[in-house]
């Protein structure tokens, strides 16, 4: 495996302006000003953290998997990543990663997935598409279905094989570690902490993620 470069932060959590457990299966919104800093920790390990963001200011401007791997010239996401609107300018960067390797290529799970990778009996099953509907449902900002672009998902591991292939890989994760970001613009956080149950990307068991946010250095 590919040794990854961790980088760790010096933020103290007891100083967070904000401080939420977010169990697996729910959604989550939230609205970060410019400057704050962001930290999603994989509490347990080997979680999925499906996540978009958004330009609070004007929703029309969101998270592109596609500037953002054009604009570093890789295809995964860990420290010095900005993460790149449809716009071409940057959300946010990430500023510091224990976990070092996160997938935005492998989108996010849904009922018809769950259909056509596992089995017909799996469509009822909870799935991240239906929760970042929900959440954006209720963050009551008349965001519909055709507001989800392609998103990222936070300590998932989906390799890339040599002849060009996709694997739902066992995680490269482990409890405690996180990913922080800087927010370069203000931005609506948009989570759906997956419910997966069919693929090993989170162990077949899905587990809580801790959400912290500090303002910026005064
Ligand atoms: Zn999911």
């Amino acid at each position: 495996m590919t040794a990854f470069a961790l980088k760790e932060s010096t933020l103290d959590p007891a100083r967070a302006v904000f401080d939420q457990v977010v169990p697996s299966g729910r959604g989550f919104t939230g609205d970060l000003r410019r400057g704050q800093i962001f930290r999603v920790v994989d509490l347990e390990g080997n979680q999925a953290v499906d996540t978009l963001f958004f330009n609070s200011r004007d929703l029309d401007e969101r998270y592109s998997a596609t500037e953002t791997i054009r604009a570093q010239g890789n295809i995964y996401l860990t420290t010095g990543t900005e993460l790149m609107s449809s716009e071409g300018r940057p959300l946010l960067t990430i500023v510091a990663d224990t976990c070092g390797r996160h997938d935005t290529i492998g989108g996010a799970c849904s009922a018809e997935s769950n259909q056509v990778r596992y089995a017909l009996d799996k469509k009822h099953m909870h799935n991240c598409r239906d929760s970042f509907l929900l959440a954006m449902a209720r963050y009551g900002r008349g965001m519909t279905k055709r507001d989800l672009p392609s998103n990222i998902n936070f300590f998932m591991n989906v390799p890339v094989t040599p002849d060009g292939g996709l694997s739902f890989a066992d995680g490269v994760s482990a409890p405690g570690r996180y990913v922080e970001m800087r927010a370069e613009t203000d931005v609506l956080v948009l989570i759906s902490n997956c419910p997966q149950l069919n693929n090993p990307c989170n162990a077949y068991n899905p587990t809580p993620v801790r959400l912290l946010v500090w303002d910026p250095p005064a």
